[in-house]
């Protein structure tokens, strides 16, 4: 049979993966038909009953090794052919469906089945097949594999670096709100932050039940904001509510893919960022501490009662676009894994095959692992380091949160360290990774002492590992957020 211009690409199916009943029937009738041969004719050459026969060709029941013996000889095949073999595009076709339809995916999804006969046309096949292939690839999609995340990573950051990490519109829209509750400068105070939820329509709600993978939930009927009653220290509850509101006013819609998804969480975590710093009071502050060569994290933090980690995050946003310093961030686990970076000063981040950062170590020498030892807690830990890429400047402090310490580092190249207070340190290390060399490859006294002689018991990183669950909201439980929802609508 020719298969129509536009017909599908034949997948490939593994060999081993044909010794379904059904696979192994369609291949036998397949074959039949090739022979010119009927039922009848079969059974009286194989001595197997007609019913029988038919059954096996329908993959009603499974082939025993001796009659599939009798069939092969009486095709002239080898054994493995009639399991393994090829199967020709119609049979390959009507395969695939019924594993699609069979598939837990259908079944989770309980679509309609269609009975596979002789009769059914290859263009119906084709067309089904095809659903079937969008159904799974639009699946993939949502289920964001690490894959995907990490390529939807490297896309966005690809994009922030070459915007300075500085987003003018969603400064715009700060500065709109800011100057409606008549905000002037320093900090965003609590009662400024209660004039903008005002302003916008929501009220606030504090509940003890908010959905386990949430921070905060919406209802847009109601317009209503959920937040947590208990105070989680991971996340300044001033934070989480500037976010919920920022998904409303950048009329963020349910996120089509894991990169939309990114994008939006990239979006709001700004727009939060730049109601707290508001641009034009940071800007000044920023320009200030510049002039007086007195730079620092800690008093952007203090100056505006922040993290330290937004504080260092939105120096990012605003030193490169207004005091034409490159930067760098990072953000890594005490494990020495990164977490979050960000860069447009050349300094080189450890990557996979993919482009990705996130959950590769970073060097031991550098300023983000070295802060780990230092005993100095209350100040920030400077230091310089020489890099194949030249020599940074950095500073960084660890912070503790629900998964362990984390450390939060800023820096720039050497000729910036000016500007900087911390810019005086006597801690120098030199760092030659990518080369392996550098920290990860034990010297070979070591290696030889030790090669076969231990034997480390892996912990899994799941969390970088495991699939995040489909919906439209990655890692959110879709089911009890409307359960949430449902039940607080009429309080
Ligand atoms: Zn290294």
């Amino acid at each position: 049979m020719t298969a129509p211009a536009s017909a599908l690409p034949v997948r490939q199916t593994p060999a081993a993966d044909l010794l379904d009943s059904f696979s192994v029937g369609r291949h036998l009738r397949q074959l039949r038909k090739q022979h010119n041969l009927t039922l009848a004719q079969v059974s009286t050459a194989t001595g197997m009953a007609s019913s029988q026969l038919s059954m096996l060709e329908n993959g009603k029941r499974e082939a025993k090794v001796s009659q599939l013996h009798k069939l092969a000889q009486l095709y002239a095949v080898s054994l493995d052919t009639l399991t393994s073999g090829t199967p020709d595009r119609r049979t390959a076709l009507e395969i695939e469906l019924d594993r699609a339809m069979n598939s837990p995916l259908a079944q989770q999804r309980n679509l309609p089945q269609v009975r596979i006969s002789p009769r059914m046309s290859t263009e119906v096949l084709e067309a089904l097949v095809g659903l079937y292939r969008e159904i799974e690839h639009q699946a993939d999609q949502t289920a964001a594999t690490p894959e995907e995340a990490r390529r939807a990573n490297v896309d966005l950051r690809a994009e922030m670096r070459a915007r300075n990490n500085y987003f003018p519109e969603l400064e715009a829209e700060a500065g709109k709100l800011l100057a409606k509750v008549d905000y002037h400068q320093g900090p965003l105070s609590q009662h400024a932050i209660g004039a903008i939820t005002e302003h916008l329509g929501f009220t606030l709600h504090h509940v003890t039940d908010l959905p386990h993978s949430t921070r905060s939930v919406t209802d847009l009927d109601q317009m209503r904001i959920y937040l947590p009653q208990a105070r989680n220290s991971d996340h300044d509850p001033r934070t989480v509510l500037l976010q919920a509101l920022g998904h409303y006013v950048l009329g963020h819609r349910a996120p089509t893919n894991y990169g939309d998804f990114l994008r939006q969480r990239v979006e709001t975590n700004y727009f939060a960022a730049a109601l707290q710093m508001p641009e034009s009071s940071t800007v000044l502050h920023l320009r200030t501490a510049k002039k007086n060569k007195q730079l620092a994290v800690e008093d952007l933090r203090d100056s505006f009662a922040v993290s330290y980690e937004s504080a260092a995050h939105r120096m990012t946003n605003l030193l490169t676009h207004h005091l034409e310093l490159p930067v760098h961030f990072l953000r890594v686990h005490e494990s020495g894994t990164i977490y979050k970076a960000y860069e447009n000063d050349g300094v080189c981040f450890p990557a996979d095959h993919t482009g990705a950062i996130e959950g590769q170590p970073v060097c031991r020498f550098w300023t983000a692992r070295q802060v780990f030892e230092v005993a100095d807690q209350f100040n920030s830990f400077d230091s310089y380091t020489d890099t194949p890429s030249g020599t940074f400047w950095c500073t960084a402090r660890v912070e503790h949160a629900s998964g362990g310490d984390f450390a939060t580092s800023l820096g720039v190249p050497y000729v910036h360290a000016k500007w900087f207070r911390g810019r005086i340190t006597k801690y120098r290390d030199t760092s030659s990774c990518p080369d392996e060399r550098c920290c990860r490859r034990p010297p070979e006294r070591m290696a030889r002492q030790w090669e076969k002689r231990a034997w480390p018991s892996a912990r899994a990183h799941s969390h970088l590992l495991a699939a995040l669950p489909p919906g439209a909201f990655p890692g959110v439980d879709e089911m009890a957020v409307y359960a949430f929802l449902e039940a607080h609508a009429e309080d």
